[in-house]
Formats: C-alpha cells, structure tokens, sequence
C-alpha cells in the first residue's frame, strides 16, 4: 500500500507555532516526514495526495477525564441505577464512536461502571467497535459514607457496579490489587467533596495513610491514579502520596500550582462544567445545578490561577464530566473554549494541554501527541484554523479527516486530481 500525502497545511504540531504550507507524509501506522516548502520526499503514482489548500491539521486529541458511560445523570442515583449493565455497556460503545468522530483518538477513564472501560479497550483494540486509544479506569475508590456512597443503608443495595468502598490502608491496597487484575489502568479516589458531589469542598472524605496505601499500592504494580480533589489540603495531601493527577483542583493557589509543577503532576481542571452552568446562570438567571456559589468561586478561581498554572509548567489536561444530564456526550470540544474564554488561555495551548499533555498521561508521550517523523499518526484535518478559533473544533463537519494509527476513520476529502492523473 503506498503512502498518504497531505500537502498544503496549516501545521499545528502540537509543539510550535503553527507552519503554513507544510508537507506530512504517513506511512502505515506512523508519520514518516513532516516539512515545509517541498522539503520532503515527492509521492509517487502509488501515493495518495490530499491537498489541504491550508486547511489545519493537528494532532488527535486526548479526553483525559472520561465516563464513558454516564448517561443522562441528574443524580447521583443515576449512575448506577437507571440502566441495565448491558445497556450501559452499548451507550457506552456509541459514546466511544461519538468521541472519536469529535476529533478524540485517546481517552483516559475516570471512572466507570461493571468494568466498562476494560472491555470497551479490547472491543476496540481487535477491531469489534470504533474508538479511540483507551486507559481504563474501574470503580470509584471510596469510604464508606463519601458522595460516591450515596446508596442508604435500608435499601441493602451493594456497590459492586460503581464503587469499591474502603475503610483503612488494608482495605484500599485489596480493592486496587483487585482492579488491577480487573484490567484497571487508572485508578480513581474520591478524597474529597466539592465540585458538584454533596460533601462540602473542604471535607476530607479519605485520610492521608489511605491516599498513600492507595497510591502506592497502584505504583507497586505499574499504574497510575488519580483522584477527584477541589481543595487546596486535598491537593496537598494528594502530592505528598505521589497521586498522578489531581481532578479538578477547584481551590488550588500558588502553593499548590509550585508543588504540582515540581511534582509533575497532572491537573483536569474540568472547568467547563462550573463555566457552563455559571455562564448559564449569567445570561438568564436559570439555575442548571444546586451550588451555584461555589461553583461561581471555583470558576473565579481557574480564572486566576489557570495562566499561572500553565505558565508554571503544570501538566494541564483536557477532560470533563460528560454524560451528566446539563452536558450530553459530544459537547467535549466546548471544554477547550471554556479555557480560552473563561481563563485567557491562548487557543495553541489548550491545544498542547489537549494533544502533548493527554499522550503523556497515557505513558505514550514518544509515540503520539505531536506531528513528528516517527510518531504514530493520530491526525486530524480541520476546515478552519483552531489556533486562532478554537470554537471551529465544535462542528464535527470541520473535521475532514479523523486518522487513527494511520487509518481513516473519517475521510471527507477527494485525492488530489493531478495525482491521480499521475497515477
Ligand atoms: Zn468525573
């Protein structure tokens, strides 16, 4: 099979600023030359040009912060209640079709239901189903009594769907050896409330021996975790287990900013929910969720402290809870704008948070995230130029070419005429 051609480009590397007129040459699975001006090898008869008339093309984004299947939750009953495992399991197969044809290639779960996660990744590895790269996460780690608790006692319901509930390090090291032989990747804790769940932010829901026997627990065996934290004595207590990511960091200051950027640690600050319902909340008074003075605080606060975590060198990502009643599935792109327009952040670098960022999460940073001769071709082909307009990432038409691992999985352009006169 011969090469693709993509000649043409606004080039957004995911690195630099973007190139005009640029070349990138894919090869199988992987991108063999990138250049500008004719700098690269010339196609043959046997090659397939597409010329791009300085269209952009960017790397395939990552969703770092994924349920794939939450649907249509109101509540936090909702969750687990509402559907049928097996139905949960086949929303959650379109909703893995519908975030890559939204220009996603790459997911990170943040929790999810029945092992969801670990059968969605090999349905889609061996070809069953459509999706994007997927690192699993499992149940909710929690105590007895968190938000994720949520069930009352009387109603002598168990959690084995959701959540694994853990009272003392003992109890967390067993349920995360457990995950981990469920196929788990990512594992998540609760430790505190805040950001939408019932206990109050500065409630510490999980002590600091837990985090820790948590933490290292997942370490031991080679996987990452993360943990749903707003406050600034959560985020702290998270650094100090080496947690990998901090989940939304609503209250986060400069101190926690300096001890995440000297830490490597990565943040989802997930501000387009908060952003969204206040937004909403400004433009005609309704009240889309309860807590809408926090979440106005949490909001101020990204505004803030967002530039200054970027400028810091935090490892910013992009991800958010959809699936929730107010933000359907689909929407993810609208995240990126809530950056911009909410927190001043320049449209390439929500871009870097959204390609380079998310491939290092997933341990793949040598092999996706940018264009580069080398890496894996996870590529898109946008009708618009997201560096200066990151709203045209919306509109799934713009997005003319979805390329996975080299393969089209969407393709809305005609080779180009003169090669195929060429030919
Ligand atoms: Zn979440």
């Amino acid at each position: 099979m011969g090469r693709t051609f993509f000649r043409g480009a606004n080039l957004i590397d995911g690195l630099h600023r973007p190139k005009a007129n640029a070349t990138v040459v894919v090869e199988d699975e992987r991108i063999t030359a990138v250049g500008t001006n004719g700098r690269v090898p010339k196609p043959t008869a046997q090659d397939t040009v597409y010329d791009l008339n300085g269209k952009s093309l960017m790397p395939g984004m990552v969703q770092s912060h994924y349920h794939v299947a939450y649907a249509n939750i109101s509540d936090l009953n909702d969750i687990d209640m509402k559907y049928h495992p097996t139905h949960l399991a086949l929303i959650a197969a379109k909703n893995a079709e519908l975030l890559l044809r939204s220009g996603f290639t790459g997911a990170v779960g943040a929790g999810t239901l029945h092992n969801i996660d670990v059968s969605l990744k090999k349905a889609i590895n061996s070809g069953l189903i459509p999706g994007p790269r997927f690192m699993p996460a499992g149940r909710d780690v929690v105590t007895t009594g968190d938000s994720v608790d949520s069930h009352p006692a009387f109603w002598n319901l168990r959690m084995e769907g959701l959540a694994y509930i853990c009272d003392g390090p003992d109890e967390f090291r067993k349920a995360i050896r457990a995950e981990i032989k469920d196929g788990v990747e990512m594992i998540k804790l609760y430790p505190t409330g805040g950001h939408g769940l019932p206990w109050p932010i500065e409630t510490m829901t999980m002590s600091q021996d837990e985090i820790e026997a948590a933490s290292n627990a997942v370490h031991e065996r080679g996987r990452k975790i993360r943990g749903h934290i707003c406050s600034k004595k959560g985020i702290k207590a998270a650094i100090k287990a080496k947690v990998d990511l901090i989940d939304h960091g609503d209250r986060m200051d400069e101190e926690c900013i300096e001890l995440m950027a000297k830490n490597g640690t990565f943040l989802t600050p997930s501000m387009y929910f908060p952003w969204m319902v206040v937004e909403e909340n400004k433009r005609s008074g309704k009240v889309m969720w309860d807590e809408i003075e926090g979440m106005s605080r949490g909001v101020d606060n990204f505004a803030k402290m967002l530039p200054k975590a970027n400028k810091a060198g935090v490892k910013l990502l992009i991800g958010d809870d959809f699936g929730i009643s107010i933000m359907p599935h689909g929407d993810y792109a609208k995240e990126l704008e809530a950056y911009v327009e909410g927190a001043g952040i320049s449209p390439l670098d929500v871009i870097r948070w959204a390609t380079v960022n998310g491939a290092e999460l997933m341990g793949m940073k040598d092999e996706l995230g940018s264009i580069e001769a080398g890496k894996l071709a996870d590529l898109l082909v946008v009708n618009g130029n997201p560096a200066k307009d990151i709203t045209v990432l919306q509109d799934r038409d713009n997005l003319e070419v979805i390329m996975k691992g080299g393969e089209m999985f969407e393709c809305q352009l005609s080779p180009s005429k003169a090669q195929l006169k060429a030919a």
